[in-house]
């Protein structure tokens, strides 16, 4: 019996543990890399992932980094069963309908590029809508607390994450061999008191842990700050006459500013001419999934409904579904509030309207939800000064406003306060999901107050599943390096080639020379810009 981390090992994306036991190969999630070129890179380095040769596919919850690769499996040739929630099978309906979409876009964009280029042979689509609709195809869905065998001898129960409509934390029973093994998958654990789902459920302990650890380094501020710090900036900017941007993943974040708004609007701390556009069809489509599955919901939000109040309606709402509706709102004079994905600037809608905003110093752009490393978002949270969309270099002068409080993963101590029933003598703690930082906080704040050394895996190692009385045994990979050398040595080696090459350059003709002074411009600001990340 043993596990692999193909995925979210000392990073947040790509969640993927691939298992072995009882004579299969299954994975829980299957998730999209994002972030830089070297990590997305991952979603198309599949061998190791052996598509074919799995057997099923364990589906924590419908976020793109636990289910976004799927689709590619299933172009490689996977076809056996994906299990998950209802909820979550509807939201993933639409979702890597969407995450297919964005795909081939970036596909075709591609291509004019290496057009332009005069390059042949561009990368095809990651995968394709036909992809995305027949991984629909291959859910077999689960209720809660409900135990299922996927295969003899593996017994799986989910029970609520309370971290987006339909998570679940996966407990796993597997009887092999005379061996019994028990393991948590907590998937992305959620915010006891968010503002739409209910609070995380503990499952009975088990031999093994396997917990994210996103914000291990800090908690949230609370939900009321955080509601203020919202009205703060539509303040703000409305009273700047300009735009407030909330990129906003489509799930569970869209719904909940939405949610949030519609609380604002009550205590009339929203401008009553202040429209608030939804730009993002994935969006309209996922708060319809969330209206059909109320059940789910907390009480107060049940009890909103209960008064026949729709938690995500408000009098100045619009749903821009087309393109043309979306472009639209750049005309619109006067303020507004856009909420718009992706929640980390990385693709869709919202990149527009940053072009259109994000230099303008009344505007606010405000930030609700994680940011991965790498991205466009991650950027603008760290105060870059410049950013670059489409290509083109964009000066920031809006304001930057990061609210953490709406955040869909527990803070620090409410992932220290949700492994503490899970906590006996010899329980095998695994940190995932989350930045190196983050989890070493958390790991030493978990040794300190239960005694427990947690263990943190490196992509592609592999643990084997021992009987709780074993200690953890594992085999670390060798991991890639960066080849700093070849990279120092062709830079100087070029630096000196165009060292000689100057001493002639006076000679030449005024208009060549500027050009060669632009060129030579731009490679400094390039190069000033590099020093500053360093
Ligand atoms: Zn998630
Ligand atoms: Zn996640």
């Amino acid at each position: 019996m043993k596990v692999q981390f193909l995925g979210a090992a000392q990073t947040v994306t790509g969640s993927c543990y691939m298992l072995e036991a009882c004579g299969k190969r299954f994975c829980v999630d299957c998730g999209m890399h994002q972030g830089n070129k070297a990590i997305e890179k991952r979603n198309r380095e599949t061998e190791v992932y052996r598509p074919t040769d799995i057997d099923f596919v364990l589906l924590t919850h419908a976020h793109i980094d636990h289910s976004g690769l799927l689709p590619r499996m299933v172009r490689e040739g996977y076809s056996n069963p994906v299990y998950c929630t209802r909820a979550t099978s509807e939201l993933l309906d639409i979702m890597l309908q969407d995450s297919a979409h964005i795909q081939e876009m970036e596909a075709q964009w591609e291509a004019r590029k290496y057009q332009r280029r005069g390059l042949s042979n561009p990368p095809d689509a990651l995968y394709t809508t036909e992809d995305a609709q027949k991984t629909s195809t291959l859910f077999h869905t689960v209720d809660y607390h409900t135990p299922f065998e996927p295969a003899p001898g593996i017994r799986v129960v989910y029970y609520d994450a309370g971290h987006i409509l339909g998570s679940g934390t996966l407990r796993i029973e597997i009887n092999d061999n005379g061996k019994t093994v028990s393991l948590i998958f907590s998937g992305d654990i959620g915010r006891p008191q968010s503002l739409i789902v209910r609070d995380p459920e503990n499952p009975p302990k088990a031999d093994y842990v396997f917990m994210e650890s996103t914000y291990g380094d800090r908690d949230h501020k609370s939900k009321e700050v955080s509601v203020d710090e919202l009205a703060q900036a539509i303040a703000y900017s409305y009273g700047k006459g300009e735009k407030v941007i909330i990129p906003a993943f489509a799930v569970e974040r869209a719904q909940e500013v939405l949610y949030c708004l519609h609380a604002l609007n009550r205590e009339g701390k929203l401008p009553e001419d202040m429209p608030v556009f939804v730009d993002s069809p994935l969006a309209i489509r996922a708060t319809k999934v969330f209206e059909q599955h109320c059940n789910l919901f907390d009480d107060d939000a049940k009890d909103l409904l209960c008064n026949g109040e729709n938690p995500f309606s408000l009098p100045n709402l619009r749903y821009t579904l087309s393109v043309e509706e979306s472009r639209a709102i750049n005309d619109h004079k006067g303020p507004a509030i856009i909420i718009s994905a992706s929640g980390m600037c990385n693709a869709g809608r919202v990149r527009h309207h940053l072009r259109h905003n994000i230099w303008k110093p009344g505007a606010s752009i405000v930030f609700v939800g994680y940011q991965a490393m790498g991205t466009p978002g991650r950027s603008i949270v760290n105060k870059a000064k410049k950013i670059t969309l489409f290509g083109e270099d964009t000066e920031i002068a809006a304001r930057i406003v990061t609210i953490n409080g709406f955040s869909a993963h527990a803070g620090q101590s409410q992932l220290q306060d949700w492994l503490a029933p899970l906590v006996h003598d010899k329980v095998k703690v695994v940190l995932v999901h989350g930045d190196n930082g983050a989890q070493a906080t958390l790991a030493g704040l978990i040794q300190q107050r239960f005694g427990v050394t947690p263990f943190i895996p490196v992509h592609h190692e592999e643990l084997q599943l021992t009987p709780a009385d074993e200690p953890v045994r594992h085999t670390a990979p060798a991991q890639p390096r960066v080849n700093w050398d070849f990279l120092t040595g062709e830079l100087e080696r070029k630096w000196g080639m165009l060292k000689t090459k100057m001493d002639s350059m006076h000679a030449r003709p005024w208009v060549e020379q500027t050009d060669v002074q632009e060129a030579l411009e731009k490679l400094d600001y390039a190069l000033t810009r590099t020093l500053s990340r360093m």
